[in-house]
């Protein structure tokens, strides 16, 4: 039986049917009522499983209300579970407002732990660099998308993003001008599905790879990018940084360097190393 007044946040497969625990099932078994992203998506997972609980719709657009909602029926006694359309809830997902104003009310919020595309892409990787930062969705315009990427430019850790299928090529695009041709990518599409890839390779060789194959435009993906090297991450200011990648547009490799270091005054070896990673 399930906790009294309590709020469980299941994990539900990221694809394939089966990945999901028995605690899960147990839980969305024997709860009064199951909060869903999209009712109609759930209904397939729930009957493939022989589960026939009430659902009711939790989107983005109506968390607010259906939080208070949820509240009352724990303050009445019910159990609640919380589930989005695949994965993990709150990530890249709707529940954090839920979670956040039950949380406050005081009513118990149980984790069920399981599927997370970002963590089942990272596991079969095989980065050697035990840290990484999870960043979810990148902006969909392309000029915010770069400055949010220059942000992370310099952190050494792998860079951890999702991505849509009408988006991949112009933010793999983005991707490759900020953080530099030569840096690694995993990219992990499909994953636990019937056309799952995981592709490892330069971001420039998956620029190309991508462009070429219009299979590889397709479906859901998951991208790791490795992080800045010793080298990428000297303390080069801002400034001297985007002045270097604009003359590099237009000049030779050395003499961008050059001109950097002349008009910013900073290190002419460091920006060298650097402009060796922007160079498309
Ligand atoms: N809450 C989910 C989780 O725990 O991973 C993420 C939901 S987010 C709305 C959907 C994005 O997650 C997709 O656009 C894709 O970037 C990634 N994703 C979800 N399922 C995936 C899969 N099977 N393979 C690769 N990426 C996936």
């Amino acid at each position: 039986m399930p906790v009294k007044s309590a709020l469980y946040v299941v994990a539900t497969p990221i694809g394939n049917l089966n990945d999901i625990s028995l605690r899960a099932l147990e839980v969305l078994q024997s709860v009064d009522i199951i909060a869903a992203e999209h009712v109609q998506n759930s209904k397939h997972l729930l009957s493939h499983h022989g589960i026939s609980t009430r659902l009711m719709t939790l989107h983005q657009h109506n968390e607010a209300v259906i939080a208070h909602q949820i509240s009352k029926d724990l303050a009445d006694g019910k159990s609640v579970a919380l589930i989005s359309d695949a994965g993990t809830p709150a990530i890249s997902d709707p529940g954090a407002i839920l979670v956040q104003h039950i949380r406050k009310l005081g009513f118990p919020v149980i984790p069920i732990p399981g599927a997370n595309a970002a963590v089942c892409a990272f596991s079969a990787a095989g980065f050697i660099n035990p840290h990484f930062l999870f960043y979810g969705f990148l902006p969909s315009k392309s000029g915010l998308r770069q400055r949010v990427l220059k942000t992370l430019a310099g952190l050494p850790y792998t860079l951890v993003f999702y991505e849509a299928p009408h988006r991949i090529q112009e933010s793999l695009n983005d991707i490759m001008i900020v953080l530099g041709a030569q840096r690694e990518i995993t990219i992990a599409r499909e994953l636990t599905k019937l056309f799952e890839t995981i592709h490892q390779c330069t971001l420039e060789k998956a620029v190309e790879w991508v462009k070429n194959d219009p299979n590889q435009q397709k479906g859901e993906f998951v991208l790791l990018v490795s992080g800045a090297t010793p080298a990428e991450k000297t303390d080069i200011s801002e400034q001297a940084l985007n002045t270097l990648r604009l003359l590099l547009t237009e000049l030779p490799l050395k003499q961008a360097v050059k001109l950097t270091a002349e008009i910013s005054g900073e290190n002419k070896k460091a920006l060298y190393q650097r402009a060796l990673s922007m160079k498309p």
